[in-house]
Formats: structure tokens, sequence, C-alpha cells
């Protein structure tokens, strides 16, 4: 099997740069940032997606994201945050091993929000959508 990069960066065995790093996560530069600080927060547990990890892991990696923001805010003060990560390749993920990429904002940065990812509300109303979860 192909190694994977991201435990591979997790485990130091390739050069990154650390922003934070836990029993649980390790927290490295963005090697083509999209803002001043681009993140990349990642379990040190391999998996793919977000389904692949039992709920407290999931638990302490929120904690962790929470904790890179912090350091993020301390040393470059954005106006904001972007927080979030592509699951599967329809969103947009290409590296597959579990990411949550955290984008610094500063105001007028010329950036979009989340709602600039996609519109594309496709054919079922929110009340077909809605009845799926009665
Ligand atoms: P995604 O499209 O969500 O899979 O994002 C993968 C991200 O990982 C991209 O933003 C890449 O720039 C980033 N990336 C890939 N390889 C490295 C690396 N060796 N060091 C730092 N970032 C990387
Ligand atoms: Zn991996």
């Amino acid at each position: 099997m192909e190694p994977c990069i991201f435990c591979k960066i997790g485990a130091k065995e390739i050069p990154s740069h650390k922003v934070y790093e836990d029993n649980t996560v390790f927290a490295f530069l963005d090697i083509k940032p999209h803002t001043t600080g681009h993140t990349v927060v990642i379990p040190k547990k391999h998996g793919v997606r977000v389904f692949d990890f039992e709920d407290k892991y999931i638990g302490e990696l929120f904690v962790s994201v929470r904790k890179v923001m912090e350091k993020l805010d301390g040393k470059l003060n954005p106006d904001g945050f972007n927080v979030g990560w592509n699951h599967n390749t329809a969103a947009g993920q290409v590296v597959p091993h579990l990411h949550i990429h955290i984008m610094p904002r500063y105001m007028n940065d010329g950036g979009g929000s989340m709602h600039s990812i996609i519109k594309n509300p496709g054919k079922m109303s929110v009340e077909d959508v809605a009845k799926l979860f009665k």
C-alpha cells in the first residue's frame, strides 16, 4: 500500500512546519497556503474520514483544533477563521487522511464564506429533505 504522506508528517518522517502537537494531533502549516497561517490539523492515527474515528477521538481532535486556533490568534491576530475539512473526493479531499483546514481570515482579504464553496441546491425542496428526518 502507498505510504500515507500525512501519517509520515505526523511521525516526523518527512519535514513540516509544526504549529502544535499533542498526543492526539499534529498541526502544521499548509505547504500551499490560501491565507497567511493556513494550517492543517491531522489526527496522528490514520483514518480517511471522520466516520473512521471513535467519538472520544473526534472530541479530542476538536479541542485540539480550538487550541491551534488560539495559537494562531496569538501569533497572527487574524480577524476571523474558516475551519473545516474536505470529506471525500466529491468535496475536494485530495490527501486520504482526515485533516482539518484552519484558515485565518483578515478583513478585506478578498475571500468568501462557507457559502461560496458551492451554490447548487439541487431539485429537492427543503421540505422534501426535511421529510427524510421525520
Ligand atoms: P485536501 O484538498 O483537503 O486534501 O488538502 C490537502 C492539503 O494538504 C492541501 O492544502 C495541500 O497544500 C496540503 N499539503 C499536501 N502535502 C503537504 C505537505 N507535505 N506539507 C504541508 N501541506 C501539504
Ligand atoms: Zn495516514
